[in-house]
């Protein structure tokens, strides 16, 4: 048993943190960074799923504006996650963290298929689960396929990984006025249309199952740590808290 807040959590990483300063696909020393943050947890014995996004390789959205068909694009984008997943899985074996790809979509020679049982069954021996090509259906994306799987692998917490420190009021890249929430309830995740963090079909599902989100940035150092420890970085969203700026 671990002491730290979260004892099994959801880690959503989108396909954007494996670029590194490259405007398209895989920097192998950005997987290296984020397996350091998912191995300083996972020392900590915090079982860890994770779902890995697709936007630095494909998006079903942007394929289908350029003429392709909006589900084939979509099936694409599901292909790129596996490779994101196993990208990632590298570069966990390399800091010597053990783990498992599933993939939504079947491809037994790279990946097992998602299963919910030995999903947790890995998780319990210690070993993070790395989830790809979402939910294996379109017209999602992969934060659907996120929340969808944190509750039924009965995770503590979604923690949604991304580049920027949490919930802002307004873009903060485009308002340099822009406030972080400390804290926010699901009703103004979902009602706010400043509010741009994650599909609203995962925030319902999260909100009506009372699973909280944690929204933080991946690429400071310990963060992952700080996050599954309880520290107030980032946005943390509930049923539970009030909307509440950071200081
Ligand atoms: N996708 C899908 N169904 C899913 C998950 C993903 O069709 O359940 C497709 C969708 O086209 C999406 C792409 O895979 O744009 C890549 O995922 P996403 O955009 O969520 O990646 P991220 O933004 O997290 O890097």
């Amino acid at each position: 048993m671990s002491a730290t807040r979260f004892q099994r959590i959801m880690l959503k990483v989108g396909g954007e943190s494996l670029m590194g300063d490259r405007e398209y696909g895989i920097d192998p020393q950005a997987a290296a960074m984020v397996a350091e943050q998912i191995k300083q947890v996972y020392i900590k014995h915090v079982q860890v799923a994770l779902v890995m996004g697709g936007g630095n390789i494909f998006r079903g959205v942007a394929g289908s504006k350029n003429g392709i068909e909006r589900a084939t694009a979509d099936y694409m984008g599901m292909l790129a996650t596996v490779m994101n997943a196993l990208a990632l899985q590298d570069a966990l074996e390399k800091a010597g963290v053990p783990s498992r790809v599933q993939s939504a979509l079947q491809m037994p020679a790279v990946a097992e298929s998602f299963i919910r049982r030995k999903a947790i069954r890995h998780m319990e021996k210690g070993r993070v689960i790395l989830l790809a090509a979402g939910t294996g259906v379109p017209y999602v994306t992969t934060d659907t396929g996120a929340s969808l799987h944190a509750l039924e692998l009965k995770c503590d917490v979604l923690m949604k990984a991304t580049k920027v420190d949490g919930i802002y009021d307004q873009d903060p890249q485009k308002f340099p006025n822009a406030r972080r929430y400390k804290t926010l309830t699901f009703n103004d995740a979902i009602q706010n249309k400043d509010i741009d963090v994650m599909d609203t079909a995962a925030l319902a599902m999260a909100k009506e199952n009372n699973m909280p989100v944690m929204v933080f940035e991946l690429f400071k150092e310990n963060n992952l740590q700080k996050a599954v420890d309880g520290e107030n970085i980032g946005t943390y969203v509930s049923n539970d808290v009030e909307t509440v700026f950071a200081e």
